[in-house]
């Protein structure tokens, strides 16, 4: 494959929950470090669930030299709970932060102060000025809950127009759909970098379960195929890892800013994909 080396490349990680994970994922870091990424982003569950725990990542990530970009979701929250946690934020030099929305769990009822997105990043930049760079979301497929497709684009730019700085894209496996969203940016005069999130595919049941939830389309194709390995865990990682590798490469040739990892804390997959885009450590 063609040389890249893209700028904006990210890992997301989430805070582990025990000492083995916390313990793992110092040598996932480790490991990814090397290929010295723009930064390292750490999830935050949505109504507070991780909070410490995200944070704590957040600071111990940023000590080891390179930045951490906390998410921050909104959804349940009050002013005053998003005041301290991004005072806490820049009380440790932490200067990026993925604002998001969140979900919260079925059942559970928001008695939160902000509906959407862009209204935290508009409570950031009335905060915190320019502090903060903002990352927010986007949904090449569109979002599940949204209303229709161009709704959806609506409020996606809403989130620009309240002051983010860069974007990164729901994970995907139809390279059309994140050139189409970029193009509709670029027609609506968005001109802030969408990054593209990739998902590496290690497994089946977990990828189709994940995928129904958040909206992200697993082709007929892509689908069969996989169905088709079965329990040949080896075949799956083979064929994901050629899938995926092919897709980063699609989107960098056409002219994708850079890649946004979900690693699920894992170093293997990421840096085999990087490896076949000829980016190594
Ligand atoms: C890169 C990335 C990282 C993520 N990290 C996390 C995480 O750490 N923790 C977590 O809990 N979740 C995370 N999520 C999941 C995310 O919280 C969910 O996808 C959530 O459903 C939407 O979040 P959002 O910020 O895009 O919401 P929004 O931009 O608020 O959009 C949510 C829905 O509401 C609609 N909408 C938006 N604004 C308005 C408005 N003003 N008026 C009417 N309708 C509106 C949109 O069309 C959309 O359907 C992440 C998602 C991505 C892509």
């Amino acid at each position: 494959m063609q040389s890249h080396n893209p700028q904006l490349f990210s890992f997301e990680f989430y805070p582990p929950k025990t000492e083995e994970g916390a313990a793992s994922l110092q040598v996932v870091h480790s490991k990814l470090a090397k290929l010295n990424p723009e930064f390292f982003s750490v999830t935050f569950g949505a109504g507070g669930s991780t909070r410490d725990k995200t944070f704590d990542a957040v600071v111990e990530i940023q000590a080891k030299g390179i930045a951490a970009a906390p998410h921050l979701s909104c959804v349940a929250s009050t002013k005053d709970n998003i005041r301290t946690i991004l005072k806490n934020y820049q009380d440790h030099g932490i200067a990026k932060i993925v604002a998001l929305r969140g979900d919260l769990p079925s059942g559970m009822m928001s008695a939160g102060e902000f509906r959407y997105a862009n209204e935290l990043v508009a409570f950031i930049r009335q905060e915190t000025g320019d502090y903060f760079e903002i990352h927010v979301a986007a949904y090449p497929e569109v979002h599940p809950q949204a209303v229709s497709g161009t709704e959806d684009f609506k409020n996606f730019k809403r989130k620009v127009e309240a002051g983010a700085n860069a974007v990164i894209t729901q994970y995907f496996y139809n390279a059309e759909a994140y050139f189409y969203f970029v193009d509709l940016c670029e027609k609506n005069g968005i001109t802030i970098p969408v990054v593209p999130g990739i998902m590496p595919i290690t497994q089946y049941a977990q990828l189709f379960r994940f995928s129904e939830m958040c909206g992200a389309d697993i082709p007929r194709w892509l689908r069969k195929r996989l169905e088709s390995f079965g329990d040949d865990r080896e075949a799956i990682q083979a064929f994901g890892l050629d899938v995926v590798s092919r897709l980063c490469q699609r989107l960098l040739d056409g002219g994708a800013p850079g890649l946004h990892f979900y690693t699920m804390n894992q170093s293997a997959p990421t840096i085999a994909i990087l490896e076949n885009l000829q980016i190594k450590a």
